[in-house]
């Protein structure tokens, strides 16, 4: 048998250490690959259809007057979710709300040319730089919006700044089920992003006044699954601990092991990111 040259030898070890490196990194990813790529479709009534996850979580509800887009997720899922609900709309006109200005709930705009897209109330040039011409929403949403759509009634309500500028979630009134957009993940570490404006006192703040404001039946957080009032106390919950591990560091370990089944995103998302991030914003 012919023996193996040195490089070759040399080629097959760098390509095993590869192979080791991208399944490690593949188990390690797995758990956000679950929540953030893989879409799973829920029927939560005869009119009401949830897409889970590629991208942020969307919503498509058949009323009387139109259709109603929630999110319009990024990439091949954003046009799976366009056919979708291009066909339930059965040629009634097509209404979409974006819960704020990440490109995994706005990237698919695009293809909802015509219609009318509400976003809350950025400034328009800091828009104009962070979202490609093609996905901008054509409606600004001043402090709140109701949309009466016969068979349901949408209460669009911008809270200002907490994920980013101008978070906006999306009541159903009969359904009392709301869109929380990301100021919700359910157990999964939030993202943070100072160039977004995150920010964790008003975030708190949004997340007291939902509470105050909403009856909630259900709650669709921007990623992860579907849940109740609780999902929105989890997050309070989760604020409060990590500011506490700001002025007590000796917590982080504790917390560490508390949330030791949130979701994390690698280099983006973890307790210690959501802990540095407010030791250095202040807030
Ligand atoms: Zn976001």
């Amino acid at each position: 048998m012919k023996r193996l040259s040195k490089t070759k030898k040399i080629l097959i070890g760098i390509a095993l250490i590869l192979l080791l490196l991208i399944s490690g990194g593949a188990l390690y990813l797995h758990p956000m690959v679950t929540f953030f790529l893989q879409t799973e479709i829920q029927q939560l009534d005869k009119q009401l259809t949830l897409v889970l996850g590629g991208g942020g979580n969307s919503g498509i509800l058949i009323t009387d007057k139109a259709l109603v887009v929630i999110d319009t997720k990024m990439g091949g899922d954003a046009g799976t979710l366009f056919k979708l609900a291009s066909e339930k709309a059965a040629g009634k006109p097509i209404l979409v709300i974006n819960t704020h200005y990440h490109g995994d709930h706005v990237k698919g705009n695009h293809f909802y040319k015509g219609s009318r897209i509400y976003i809350g109330n950025y400034d328009k040039a800091f828009l104009q730089k962070e979202v490609d011409p093609d996905n901008m929403p054509t409606d600004y949403v001043k402090d709140s919006l109701v949309l009466d759509l016969g068979n349901e009634t949408i209460l669009l309500y911008d809270l200002g700044r907490a994920h980013t500028y101008h978070d906006m979630v999306v009541y159903l009134k009969n359904r009392k089920t709301l869109f929380s957009g990301d100021l919700i993940f359910h157990h999964i570490n939030p993202f943070l992003k100072k160039e977004s404006g995150a920010d964790v006192d008003k975030w708190m703040a949004a997340l007291h006044l939902i509470l105050n404001k909403f009856d909630l039946e259900k709650v669709i957080p921007g990623h992860g699954s579907i849940g109740g009032k609780e999902l929105v106390l989890s997050m309070i919950d989760y604020f409060g601990d990590m500011k506490a591990a700001v002025k007590d560091p000796s917590r982080a370990s504790v917390l560490k092991a508390k949330y030791k089944d949130w979701v994390e995103m690698p280099m983006m998302t973890s307790p210690q990111a959501t802990i540095d991030y407010i030791r250095e914003a202040g807030h």
